[in-house]
């Protein structure tokens, strides 16, 4: 009658520490890295914000330059750590 929690619902609640999923520090440090490359408009040289999707001064579409960055940093999390 008295409320007994199964252990198997306390064993999920349980931190998880799967090695295959979690980021290695190399991999950490790559994304902030990669998150400090000064980003500025292809077109006029305008420095960027984060989260800029357009120029602030000319409008321009980021669109692909902002592919392009994805890209670099998503091979460089995935590269392997003797390389
Ligand atoms: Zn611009």
């Amino acid at each position: 009658m008295v409320g007994k929690t199964p252990p198997q619902i306390l064993r999920r609640c349980a931190p998880q520490n799967d090695k295959g999923v979690m980021a290695t520090e190399e991999q950490i440090s790559r994304v902030l890295i990669s998150l400090a490359e000064i980003q500025s408009c292809g077109l006029c040289g305008t420095r960027l914000r984060w989260g800029d999707f357009e120029c602030p001064h000319c409008g321009a579409d980021l669109d692909d330059q902002l592919r392009l960055w994805a890209q670099r940093l998503v091979d460089a999390v995935n590269r392997p750590s003797n390389q």
